[in-house]
């Protein structure tokens, strides 16, 4: 089967937004063995969106639009796409009851315009959308289809999983599965590694980067659903096995979410004490729902006076040791364990630059330190992140470690490159 993406709108022709959906939709039809020939962007305009679609359903079996289902007067993709499909559309009563409640529930009116959306195809279908208020529509002709989704990315995408994507596999008369797994480290590294795992065509594996981690999705094809998973888990079983603990999960959006998932299961709970990431591990941390169970303290202590008043850092260890210093971050974490009586404290402490960079501390040097007050033993880590130069990358990639910090201390897993301390050590062994 072929494919063409046609994603509608004058606000990506402007360059305002990235066209994330096309990008997207491209890597799920690859993944449905689907060839897509072309990507195309276009405004809101019915004489070239009826001319592109007229072309494109010659050349190619399946037109996918994201965008223009919306209730302004400009909004004429359904209609277009309808008449070049040599269908209409009608009225559904139930479409329309879905957009009232809607409104009713946020406390707003519908407008006449509204009523637009809840026009559906008459040969064709409507696609349910349970994530917003127009639904998608399903256009069928001599053996060519057209599908229509919302345009924001999260609908598309909920659209596309649960009511699109079914659809297609029942077409291409196999099953697809496929999971995500996520990992701490950079693509080279992470290739080199597990790199042979990458060339198989069923399932297949592809890399995705991110800072300061990478996600591998693999995906397998297979005749009922059943195969598919199996096939699936298998080959992620191999990149587990040879990848060891820092691929840390599967399926989830981010690093936090293992973090509170893990913070619950043991019933533990974090504090943060944050110099130089001023307080991105605790948004991360409180991004993920439930996370007040185990997430009470969030210290943001940029000033000196701060350290000292929040948590307890004494100002002789900082102007012995420097405010960016192994010493302080310790006591950061010591600290912030102690005033929150959280069981595992993070301490960050580090120079973002661009400038400010000390005698044998560059710009990007960045102490962690996790504290556990069960057994009273903490771990620091010395990050060297200069060679990142951008404040906003040293920053972030800060964030991640001191979340796989805390990862690594409630599930009880080996902490790397990590010199341990305790709360009567001696400052002067984490001067490091
Ligand atoms: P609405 O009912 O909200 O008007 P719609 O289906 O008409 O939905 P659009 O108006 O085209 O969709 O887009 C809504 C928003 O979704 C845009 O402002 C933009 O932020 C986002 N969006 C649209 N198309 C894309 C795309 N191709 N990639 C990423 N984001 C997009
Ligand atoms: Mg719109």
């Amino acid at each position: 089967m072929t494919a063409e993406i046609i994603c509608v709108g004058t606000e990506l022709l402007l360059g305002d937004i990235v066209n994330t959906n096309a990008q997207f939709l491209s890597r799920e039809l690859a993944e449905l063995g689907i060839s897509v020939l072309h990507q195309h962007v276009i405004g809101d305009n019915p004489d070239r969106l009826r001319a592109l679609v007229l072309q494109a359903k010659q050349r190619s079996d399946l037109l996918v639009f994201s965008g223009g289902l919306g209730p302004t007067e400009d909004d004429l993709t359904k209609e277009t796409v309808a008449e070049a499909f040599g269908d209409t559309l009608q009225f559904d009563e139930a479409e329309w009851q879905k957009i009232l409640d809607f409104f009713a529930r946020t406390n707003r009116r519908p407008t006449p315009n509204n009523r637009k959306q809840a026009m559906v195809p008459t040969k064709g279908h409507k696609v349910l959308n349970d994530h917003g208020t127009a639904p998608g529509a399903w256009f069928e002709d001599g053996g060519h289809c057209a599908v229509l989704m919302p345009g924001v990315p999260r609908e598309m995408k909920a659209m596309w999983a649960e009511q699109v994507r079914p659809l297609l596999e029942q077409r291409q008369n196999c099953t697809i599965h496929s999971r995500t797994l996520r990992v701490l480290g950079g693509e080279s590294a992470i290739a080199s590694k597990v790199g042979a795992l990458f060339e198989s065509a069923n399932p297949t594996a592809a890399i995705y980067c991110k800072t300061g981690e990478c996600e591998i999705r693999v995906t397998a094809r297979a005749a009922n659903a059943a195969a598919a998973e199996a096939a699936c888990n298998a080959r992620l079983a191999q990149f587990k096995d040879i990848l060891g603990d820092a691929a840390y999960d599967i399926d989830v959006p981010a690093l936090e979410y293992t973090v509170v998932r893990a913070l619950r299961e043991h019933g533990l709970h974090a504090a943060t004490a944050e110099s130089c990431t001023g307080g991105m591990v605790a948004e991360r941390l409180t991004n993920v729902p439930g996370s007040s169970e185990v997430f009470g303290f969030g210290f943001v202590t940029y000033a000196e006076a701060a350290k000292q008043q929040l948590l307890g850092v004494a100002a002789e260890t900082i102007e012995h040791y420097h405010v960016v210093s192994g010493s302080v971050a310790a006591a950061m974490a010591l600290g912030a364990a102690k005033a929150s009586g959280a069981e595992l404290a993070v301490g960050i402490t580090g120079l973002a630059g661009p400038g400010g960079a000390l005698p044998g501390k560059p710009v990007g040097t960045v102490y962690l330190a996790g504290a556990d007050t069960r057994t009273e033993h903490g771990f620091l880590i010395r990050l060297t992140l200069g060679g990142y130069r951008e404040r906003s990358v040293i920053r972030t990639r800060a964030a991640l470690y001191a979340l796989d910090l805390l990862r690594r201390m409630a599930l009880g897993l080996p902490v790397p490159d990590a010199t341990p301390f305790t709360p009567e050590t001696d400052a002067d062994t984490l001067d490091i």
